[in-house]
């Protein structure tokens, strides 16, 4: 049985002092759940939002990090610098870093390989845009995401890891892939899964989908097989995140 992880995307909003006052209001409202619930927060958060948190059930995830240890990488962060200040979740290879900071799937796949010898858990974001759906590449392009981001990653390392299933076109636009779409293409990436690792890890990596979930299409989305929890962006910075982590109650 794999246990659903809702995390939140808070992408670049939030100052600290908004930070503190967010997880003041959520944390009432989240804390029953028995999913994962995760805030995936910008870097200057971490410190309050972990401080907000600790003890609750609330795991405070980062939005990136860099593959070095240390060093001369001005306005980097290191997977230690993460650990140290709190974080046990970080996601890697959003499609925003990959369009605006050109990150490739060579640098995701540093990314993970590093986020795993640390002992922190990666959420590898993955997904086509409207012109690759069009074409009819989508199977073929999230494949080959996946297959390069894992390229050296062992089976048992494999499914500590969330892969997060987010189509370009449904992310911050309002418009969801409908969840035979996101079914589908979940499925597929299990299927990749499979075929690199064998039934064992593609039976234990979860993966979410992300784009435009809300509290309204939330149910119908996590009721699929292969969908085993949600990325979600615009709706966690207000507490309709917490009808998406409550979706079963
Ligand atoms: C995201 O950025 O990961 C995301 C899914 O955003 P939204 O929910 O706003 O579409």
């Amino acid at each position: 049985m794999r246990k659903k992880i809702i995390a939140g995307n808070w992408k670049m909003n939030m100052t600290p002092s908004e930070a503190r006052e967010l997880c003041r209001t959520l944390l009432p409202l989240v804390k029953d759940a028995d999913t994962e619930v995760v805030f995936c927060v910008p870097a200057i958060d971490i410190v309050p939002v972990a401080e907000e948190v600790k003890g609750t059930n609330i795991h405070v995830g980062a939005e990136n990090l860099y593959f070095e240890d240390k060093g001369a990488y001005t306005g980097e962060i290191s997977a230690d610098m993460l650990l140290d200040s709190g974080v046990t979740h970080v996601i890697m290879g959003h499609s925003e870093r990959r369009g605006y900071f050109h990150e490739t799937d060579e640098d995701i796949n540093r990314k993970l390989r590093k986020a795993l010898e640390k002992g922190l858990t990666p959420i590898v974001c993955c997904g086509e845009s409207l012109e690759q759906r069009e074409q009819g590449i989508c199977f073929d392009w999230v494949r080959m995401q996946i297959k390069i981001a894992f390229r050296g990653v062992s089976a048992e390392d494999a499914k500590r890891v969330v892969i997060a299933y987010e189509p370009i076109w449904a992310i911050g636009t309002g418009k969801t892939a409908t969840a035979e779409q996101a079914q589908e293409v979940c499925k597929a990436i299990r299927d990749c899964i499979r075929e690199l690792y064998g039934d064992d890890t593609a039976e234990a990596i979860r993966i979410q989908y992300g784009g435009s979930m809300n509290a309204g299409n939330c149910r119908e989305l996590l009721a699929k097989p292969d969908i085993d929890g949600g990325l979600i962006g615009g709706a966690s910075l207000k507490a309709e995140f917490a009808e998406i982590v409550n979706y079963n109650k």
